[in-house]
């Protein structure tokens, strides 16, 4: 055989061993079969199935776990694969059933998700022909994709024309990529770090400090500024704090404010802190990663008048659009400012930047990037804005009736009205301590299963949490948490009582 020959030989075989990389029409129908069946039986269990299965608990829920007992190490991979049907099995026993179940409707904890059936549709088009959304000359359909969830997003907020945005990752990159724009744009470097300061309450979100850290600025000056009994901002002692800082010679850099806190869903005065941010020639950043996007609907719109006296601005598709995890957006009122902290060029790069149009790379820490614009205006284009702002305006309105129930029970003691969707109370025992007790509560609920909430502290003390965002809660859903709360935290207390 000629060497040529042999070559060609070798190369047949190795095409063919990787033909499963490549799966054909027919196989193609089986796999669509096979994950339609998943799908649905997910979703058709997503409205009864628990909100929270614990680790040790999934093993007494799965029927189909063949051991009954969930493996703690998934199986390594091996050469010859074990096919889709094993592969989704495990799936669901190992990865979909344990854990908190972001996709129910009686999940309430921390911020909930969402996960978007035309989102998910949206992931599978956007993969399959894996358009390139990092640069415009890649692909000028998919940064226009991109472009127009972000105007929608501008339009929200109240920017006009020259903003520049970019549909990130989650809240925590957006805030980040907004903490290295505002650094640029004071140039905080060298000893001015440590003579710039940053003004927040303890209720913003911890990413922003590590955004912070990240950014290279963990010597600048902190203020926290204490918040009112509503937990938001004291602007009086925000503008005290800028006025003290300004006559000690230092320089007023960075001014937070959260429309929609994760801990109680406040908002901070947002049109007042931007004046004094303004006045005080300092970067006035809304942190919206939960709460901005509730402008969608009327009630929300008044609570968060002000968005636009805002340098740059966070919100979080992937909570309050309900999308999949993976979609967060920054954007900044004047579009040079991101440009200039994050245009660089390169050799092999020649042929594609330089064209009229911003491509996402050249406003953002990412060059190849998912292309998640899809996932988000693919629902907006299939069922319109409309669906959104009733879903959140049904949101606020939940969370409202859970306040107003849950403070006529019996023992529960509710916290103020809420701004937006979230909802903090707590029980007070007949004689254990009130912290010790919530805490045991929490668990009881999260062993119950019924419902998930999750807990927090407010000036110290220990308090539950009840987050409305979930597109797929309701009334009734709600009503459920009002029932599984009474009926856990009397049992624990008569429990108790009669052990005193
Ligand atoms: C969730 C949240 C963040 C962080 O966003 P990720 O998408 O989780 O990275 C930041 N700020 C607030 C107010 C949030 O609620």
């Amino acid at each position: 055989m000629t060497q040529q020959n042999r070559l060609s030989e070798r190369l047949v075989t190795l095409k063919n061993k990787s033909l499963p990389l490549d799966p054909d029409a027919a196989i193609r129908a089986e796999i669509g079969h096979l994950v339609d069946s998943y799908v649905e039986e997910y979703l058709s269990d997503v409205d009864t199935a628990p909100a929270f299965i614990g680790e040790d608990e999934a093993s007494n829920v799965l029927e189909s776990s063949s051991s009954g007992v969930p493996i703690q190490t998934l199986p390594g991979f091996v050469e010859d694969g074990m096919g889709l049907a094993a592969t989704l099995s495990l799936l669901k026993t190992e990865v979909d059933r344990p854990g908190i179940a972001t996709t129910s409707p009686r999940f309430f904890g921390y911020i909930p998700g969402g996960g978007l059936y035309y989102s998910a549709v949206a992931d599978l088009l956007a993969s399959v022909t894996n358009k390139y959304a990092g640069v415009y000359f890649a692909s000028p359909g998919a940064v226009r994709v991109e472009d127009q969830c972000l105007d929608f997003l501008a339009e929200l907020v109240g920017y006009g024309a020259g903003y520049g945005g970019y549909l990130s990752s989650g809240g925590s990159l957006a805030n980040f990529t907004a903490v290295v724009a505002a650094r640029d744009f004071y140039r905080v470097e060298g000893p001015k770090i440590a003579q710039s300061v940053i003004y927040l309450t303890d209720h913003a979100h911890h990413c922003i400090d590590k955004a912070v850290h990240l950014a290279g600025l963990s010597t600048c000056i902190v203020r926290r500024i204490p918040v009112d009994n509503r937990y938001r901002m004291r602007t009086d002692l925000l503008e005290n704090q800028l006025e003290e800082d300004k006559n000690a010679g230092l320089i007023p850099f960075f001014v937070v404010a959260t429309a929609g806190t994760t801990n109680t869903g406040s908002v901070d005065p947002l049109e007042a802190i931007g004046q004094l941010a303004a006045r005080y020639g300092a970067w006035y950043h809304i942190d919206g990663a939960y709460g901005a996007l509730f402008a969608l609907c009327d009630e929300g719109k008044e609570m968060l008048k002000g968005m636009e006296w805002s340098d740059s601005i966070v919100m979080d598709p992937h909570k309050t659009l309900f999308l999949p995890y993976g979609i967060g957006a920054l954007l900044v009122k004047d579009k040079n400012r991101l440009l200039a902290s994050h245009a660089v060029g390169a050799d092999y790069m020649q042929d594609v930047i330089h064209v009229e149009a911003t491509s996402p790379a050249t406003v953002s820490p990412e060059l190849t990037k998912h292309f998640r614009g899809l996932r988000m205006w693919l629902p907006l284009q299939v069922v319109g804005v409309a669906p959104f702002r009733s879903a959140l305006a049904e949101k606020m309105l939940l969370a409202r009736h859970f306040h107003s129930k849950l403070s006529r029970v019996e023992g529960f003691e509710v916290g103020p009205e809420p701004d937006l969707s979230v909802v903090t109370y707590r029980f007070i025992p007949k004689f254990e301590d009130p912290d010790l007790f919530n805490e045991r509560l929490v668990q009881a609920i999260h062993k119950d299963g019924r419902i998930f909430v999750s807990s927090t502290r407010l000036n110290g003390v220990f308090m539950l949490r009840l987050a409305v965002v979930c597109f797929r809660s309701h009334q009734t859903d709600v009503d459920t948490a009002l029932q599984v709360l009474d009926e856990l935290a009397h049992a624990l207390d008569n429990a108790s009582f009669s052990t005193e």
